[in-house]
């Protein structure tokens, strides 16, 4: 029996292969290696496939957030209202230029509260930033982030790892925020063969500056009006990108939308509770995370890799609480009670776009017949 894994890229290989060649034949005959053809022609089509105007190519998604985070005017010591419960980029972001996250809690969802967030934007006036993550692939609610922006007059930017392809009622994810940031991290939907990342953005002035900041603060040539980063989307990934994987996107994110559908009719385990998106959020379903309890959760990932699957945690330890922020400047509205519950008690099953459905089927029956509560 074939192991069943989180991210199966050798499968991913093997039906990419021959496009990735050539797209490297591509690349390596036209003699342009940084910010050339392949780059802007894939900024061009991620924009049309998205919905704003102007995609920006970088680095990473940290890149994204960081840079995004510059070009909209973050200045040392400003306050950035956050989720505790997310890649930890989303905090090193606002930290790394000076910024002070604050953090309130999620809903049963893992996503922002979006009432914790009113309260403490009402609470604490002086909350500039908002940094909402759209995560597991769930979509928040665009019309209440929109409004939340109105009242309290916020520079939003969205973090859209994990979203891209999910939407709000129609309404594509990012475009609440005057930039989204991206990242095509391997494990990502749209995951490249190496790092990379994205600014989206419908407003021609800041896509322009995310563009100069990503290269040195340039520009023209040999002319730096601001310090910037070295964050350029190469050429190769770019090439990759366009020829095999964003004209993929839309059938595997049907695919992951399939599976979620199926394990979600088809697991019944009162141990387990499916994190599934409330009405109105279109999931691109990049992770299928479930809860079970704490004190059961190391029995049932051993229960599954018994079976051969794969499961991960997203994330066992939430941001305020990582070593790292020992003697960082934060704030912490309340206990963050709800999304501690869930960094003890998640456990992401696997949802990639090369299951087979013999596969789903397994994983359901280990799912169902799991003897633990
Ligand atoms: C992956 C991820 C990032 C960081 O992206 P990198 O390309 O790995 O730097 C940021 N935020 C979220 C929610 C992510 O999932």
């Amino acid at each position: 029996m074939q192991p069943i894994l989180l991210n199966d890229f050798k499968r991913q290989w093997s039906e990419i292969g021959d496009q990735v060649r050539s797209a490297v034949d591509l690349v390596g005959s036209s003699g342009w290696y940084v910010l050339g053809a392949q780059v802007a022609e894939f900024e061009r089509e991620l924009a049309r496939f998205w919905g704003p105007d102007h995609a920006v190519g970088v680095g990473s998604g940290l890149d994204a957030l960081e840079i995004g985070l510059r070009a909209l005017g973050l200045r040392c010591g400003d306050r950035v209202l956050t989720t505790p419960l997310s890649a930890f980029a989303t905090t090193m972001a606002i930290v790394r230029l000076g910024g002070v996250p604050v953090y309130c809690d999620t809903d049963a969802n893992g996503l922002l509260d979006l009432d914790e967030a009113e309260a403490v934007l009402a609470a604490e006036p002086g909350i500039r930033f908002l940094l909402p993550v759209h995560l597991f692939g769930q979509c928040l609610d665009l019309d209440r982030l929109a409004a939340l922006r109105d009242r309290f007059g916020l520079t939003v930017l969205e973090d859209c790892a994990q979203s891209i392809g999910a939407a709000w009622r129609g309404r594509p994810t990012g475009t609440v925020g005057r930039l989204a940031a991206t990242s095509f991290y391997p494990t990502k939907n749209l995951g490249a063969m190496g790092d990379g990342g994205a600014v989206l953005t419908g407003d021609a002035e800041l896509a322009a500056q995310v563009r100069r900041l990503r290269d040195y603060g340039q520009s023209a040539k040999y002319q730096h009006d601001e310090i910037g980063w070295n964050s350029r989307l190469d050429e190769l990934q770019a090439a990759i990108l366009r020829a095999a994987l964003l004209p993929r996107l839309g059938e595997w994110t049907r695919r992951r939308q399939q599976i979620a559908a199926a394990y979600t009719a088809g697991m019944r385990h009162s141990g387990v509770r499916l994190l599934r998106p409330v009405a109105g959020s279109a999931s691109c379903e990049h992770l299928f995370p479930v809860t079970v309890a704490a004190t059961a959760r190391e029995q049932f990932e051993a229960h599954l890799k018994a079976r051969g699957i794969a499961t991960g945690r997203h994330y066992p330890i939430l941001i305020p609480d990582q070593a790292a922020m020992v003697g960082v400047a934060f704030v912490r509205h309340g206990d963050l009670g709800v999304a501690r519950e869930l960094a003890a008690g998640e456990v992401s099953l696997p949802i990639h776009p090369q299951l087979t459905s013999e596969e789903v089927e397994r994983v359901i029956t280990a799912v169902n017949e799991w003897p633990g509560h």
